[in-house]
């Protein structure tokens, strides 16, 4: 693939090698320049990239380097791919690097990627957005050293009783329970935790509200965790069978199909 003389931000998905797009890979596999988080990033994506690429693994690096680096390559003529753990735009930290490139003219893109909450999703076998039982899914943090503004605190947010996915919050899980229980959730409220989703030594953890704390400890669960809070969690919804849809209810019509009067 040819590529420009710019900026690359291209997210690598959750861990395994094989979640990042076809496209990411693509540009990933052309770049004469790769910089990637190092700590959270998978290396075995590296396998196949131009035996002349430069790589740099950020974790060490200030934001100044970073982008001083980039300007740098990028005014040699060459391609840079700046490699994000999961999607760019969910906690990346994009928006400053793309502020220094703009202020200094450099040229970038933006190439998906697979979020943690979706692989998170996916390992776990569930679905985030269940009829009836909840429509919206709030992605957010406990709030840690990082404030969380005024009007996004958990409690109020968890006051929509929806699907609650958590970043960044594997140990701030008390807080969390406890703001749960603020905004009226109950003891035995399903959530699930997945510990590095997609990566070989993933872990599933079903449980409730009140074990939350204890099975993420007894299974020694402190970091890249995602932590999901619902009712679409609960793995006897499998069982039971109910909340179908109304996309694929024989009575319903929609664009593609004539439904059919029930009881016919
Ligand atoms: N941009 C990333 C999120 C970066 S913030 C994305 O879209 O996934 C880092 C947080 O993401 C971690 O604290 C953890 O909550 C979550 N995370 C990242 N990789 C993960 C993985 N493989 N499994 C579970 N959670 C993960």
């Amino acid at each position: 693939m040819k590529l420009e003389a710019k900026v690359y931000i291209v997210g690598a998905g959750p861990g395994d090698p094989d979640l990042i797009t076809v496209k990411g890979l693509k540009v990933l596999n052309s770049a004469d320049t790769i910089i990637y988080a190092d700590s959270l990033v998978n290396p075995d994506l590296m396998t196949d990239v131009k035996q002349t690429a430069t790589i740099v693994k950020s974790a060490g690096m200030a934001l100044e380097e970073i982008v001083d680096l980039m300007e740098q390559e990028v005014k040699e003529g060459k391609s840079v791919v700046r490699l994000h753990t999961g999607d760019p735009a969910i906690y990346g930290a994009i928006l400053e690097q793309m502020s220094h490139l703009y202020r200094r003219g450099i040229q970038y893109e933006i190439i998906p990627g697979v979020s943690s909450v979706f692989a998170s999703a996916a390992a776990a076998g569930v679905e985030l957005t269940v009829p009836d039982l909840t429509q919206t899914v709030i992605l957010t943090r406990a709030e840690g050293r990082t404030a969380m503004p005024e009007r996004e605190k958990l409690k109020d947010l968890a006051s929509h009783h929806c699907t609650v996915c958590l970043f960044l919050s594997a140990t701030l899980i008390k807080k969390v329970v406890k703001e749960f229980y603020e905004a009226g959730w109950e003891e035995n409220a399903p959530v699930v935790v997945v510990y590095r989703a997609s990566w070989p030594d993933q872990k599933i953890i079903h449980t409730t509200l009140a074990k939350l704390h204890e099975d993420m400890r007894a299974n020694g669960v402190t970091k890249q965790a995602m932590v999901i809070i619902s009712k679409a969690v609960d793995q006897k919804l499998l069982k039971e069978g109910k909340y179908e849809s109304k996309l694929y209810d024989k009575t319903f019509t929609h664009g593609y199909r004539k439904g059919v009067t029930s009881g016919k």
